[in-house]
């Protein structure tokens, strides 16, 4: 039976260009819709730039741009990632497009007219020189509980309390300096807290596989919590970049509202170029529609978005699946860590893609649980599992085919009743089982468990032993066309995660576009395949030191505003043994210099005492000139894994204190050891 899908990711801000957790997310949905293609179903896999809101019209305004010219740049950027890791949406749109005004107009006209739209005055801070309401975000001031000087509108950074805006000491407008005053105005509100609609969510959420049981849990929460569901707050005030609402003049739809509304719209948008049917398909009770969107986003698609789609008669979501976040061994991505990672950065240095759609793919499961990034771990899967047990099968086959048999295999031995053939086939069922369940880890364990058996195999059958024989020929052509056959299959099985290889396979093999099916049907007797080119490299290890910003002071160059520095709040409790991991040397600088080609790194010359010298890349160009430093003592981490930078191995990393914001604050102050510490005298 064929399934008809619609499927989408979340639509990005269109204030930035996609980061990894982006990246992460398309990954996943990619995988799964390219599972669904060859088992032969329709899928429409759509998304589209988020392109409203305020902080879209405000940063536009201080780039110069209209909010379209804006939106316009950032789409125009996305086209180089998608297709730089394959992914392969059928379309992208934008929420500021045609269809989108029409769907979210729509929808609210339909949710008016059955009750559920509300309106009360509200009163809120207004910026009297920008004359617009401010956004929680482009208020600061001092925090009512510690007094911290300026905290943003709704929490603060220092001592974690929340509140309201209107709690905040000696408030003002992030845009203009002006001290906001209150101001009453209309907003208008989707009655969530209606009976009907508890109910009918109450069903939704917890129908049995709609959602992940960490999110069925979440969402029971919020129906059953104290209070119940609060009406949602849908209007925003001119100015806004946004999507009017009907009969309501300078009233404008929350970009909360129409954002997802822009899943309909890029599909709308999709139909209309290939002239396929909307309304027919979203009518067709077969038809599923399946969100896969992050964990912080879930309260707006399993309460806000069904509600709206339920109570405007248009089809409810069939399924909506979250993930975590994706963290870089073991912590939050961050520049100023050293441990922020641009996608774009991975393809320019050469980086193959699909290492890191098969890393994502070993990493991920159907649960919502963050996903750790490892070098370590990388270099570890696509080395050894994916390079050497796959791949290796065809690179020890291929040649020996090409070269003894005219590049011709032998496949009379491939009938239904062959064992080799019938156990490798046999997991078909479980790998497809897993790739629907999003449960791709253990789909790619199953894989590489089949690659041990071929390896054994292999290793068994010798066949550059069987080459060396006189009088083995047919044995030889049998046991390299098995393992060929062998490798086609396990390629079948990885299609999803490496759809690129998977067509240099296709190539060298001389087939078609492998389909789930085409486990069942082997290469022909006596096909002729094209002569093995090398399919894969590996991963080397060094080049990870690339991928990773600078640490410490790369960005601080661009500084902007100023402020007084914040303090940055102090990390998890570790125990001595922690602590005493990290080897702290004094150092002597002995040489410094600049680097050419780079406008923020110093090349250090440090002696720790080891009867050598050490090069060390640091990135304090923007506070010191070389001859400041040559002859001082300072703090370097010793023992830290060396790395290759664009300019050469940085063996260690000097200490230096910045504040929390490095834009807004720049200033860099290596540490200096008082008189009588000596070179490799240990720290502690
Ligand atoms: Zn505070």
């Amino acid at each position: 039976m064929t399934r008809k899908l619609f499927v989408t990711t979340a639509l990005p801000y269109a204030n930035a260009p996609f980061h990894l957790g982006h990246i992460m997310e398309y990954i996943q949905a990619d995988i799964w819709v390219r599972h669904q293609r060859m088992s032969g179903h329709e899928v429409n896999f759509v998304c589209a730039d988020d392109a409203h809101g305020a902080p879209i019209m405000i940063a536009a305004e201080k780039a110069g741009l209209t909010p379209q010219e804006f939106v316009g740049q950032i789409a125009a950027g996305r086209k180089q990632y998608l297709d730089g890791f394959h992914i392969q949406f059928d379309n992208w749109h934008s929420t500021d497009g045609a269809e989108n005004h029409e769907l979210s107009q729509d929808i609210y006209r339909k949710l008016k007219a059955a009750g559920f739209i509300t309106s009360k005055t509200i009163e809120q801070f207004y910026d009297p020189v920008k004359n617009m309401f401010l956004p929680d975000r482009y208020i600061k001031g001092e925090c009512p509980k510690c007094g911290a000087k300026d905290q943003y509108g709704d929490s603060c950074e220092v001592c974690s309390a929340v509140y309201a805006p209107t709690e905040l000491k000696n408030p003002y407008s992030v845009l203009t300096g002006a001290t906001p005053i209150m101001k009453s105005s209309e907003h208008f509100f989707f009655k969530l807290s209606d009976e009907k609609c508890v109910e009918f969510l109450r069903g939704w959420a917890l129908q049995d596989n709609r959602l992940q049981s960490e999110v069925a849990n979440k969402c029971k929460e919020w129906l059953e919590g104290e209070g119940g569901l609060g009406d949602w707050d849908i209007s925003r005030d001119a100015p806004y970049f946004g999507i009017e609402i009907p009969d309501q003049p300078g009233k404008y739809f929350y970009v909360w509202l129409d954002a997802p509304v822009g899943y309909l719209a890029s599909l709308k948008n999709y139909f209309n170029k290939t002239g396929k049917n909307f309304d027919a398909f979203m009518a067709d009770p077969k038809t599923e529609q399946i969100h896969f969107i992050g964990k912080d986003i879930t309260y707006f698609h399993t309460l806000f978005w069904p509600a709206m789609l339920k109570f405007s008669g248009y089809k409810t979501p069939d399924n909506v699946y979250a993930h975590g976040f994706v963290t870089v061994s073991g912590e939050k991505m961050s520049k100023s860590r050293g441990t922020g990672i641009s996608p774009l950065r991975y393809l320019d240095i050469g980086m193959n893609p699909e290492w890191l759609r098969y890393y994502f793919a070993a990493k991920l499961n159907a649960k919502v649980e963050d996903l750790d990034m490892n070098p370590d771990d990388f270099v570890a899967r696509v080395n050894s599992d994916l390079i050497g047990k796959y791949i290796n099968i065809a690179s020890r086959a291929a040649g020996f085919i090409t070269k003894r048999f005219d590049g011709k295999v032998n496949t009379t031995w491939a009938t239904a009743d062959d064992a080799f053939l019938q156990n490798l086939r046999a997991v078909t069922t479980e790998i497809q089982a897993l790739y629907e369940a999003r449960d791709f880890g253990k789909a790619l364990r199953a894989v590489m468990e089949q690659a041990d058996v071929i390896n054994a195999y292999v290793d068994a059958n010798k066949p550059w032993e069987l080459a060396k024989q006189e009088g083995n020929e047919a044995k030889l052509q049998e046991v390299c066309s098995r393992l060929l056959e062998a490798f086609r299959i396990l390629t079948i099985f990885l299609k999803p995660v490496l759809p690129h290889l998977a067509s240099q396979v296709e190539a060298q093999l001389n087939i078609g576009a492998l389909q789930w099916a085409d486990v069942y049907a082997p290469l022909p007797d006596q096909h002729t395949i094209n002569p093995y080119v090398h399919l894969m490299q590996r991963v080397d290890p060094l080049i990870f030191d690339q991928l990773f910003d600078a640490p410490v002071a790369a960005e601080s160059t661009a500084a902007a505003a100023t402020a007084t520095p914040s303090i940055e709040p102090i990390a998890d409790e570790i125990k001595i043994d922690d602590f005493a991991k990290v080897d702290l040397r004094i150092a002597k600088i002995v040489n410094c210099e600049h680097v050419e080609g780079s406008d923020k790194l110093l090349r250090l010359t440090l002696d720790v005492g080891e009867g050598k010298t050490r090069n060390v890349f640091s990135g304090i160009k923007s506070a010191y000139q070389p001859e400041q430093l040559i002859g001082k003592f300072t703090v370097m981490v010793a023992n830290l894994a060396p790395r290759k930078m664009k300019f050469g191995m940085s063996e260690g990393m000097v200490l230096a204190a910045s504040a929390a914001d490095e834009k807004a604050n720049p200033g860099l102050y290596i540490l200096e050891a008082w008189p009588g510490a000596e070179p490799g005298m240990r720290v502690r």
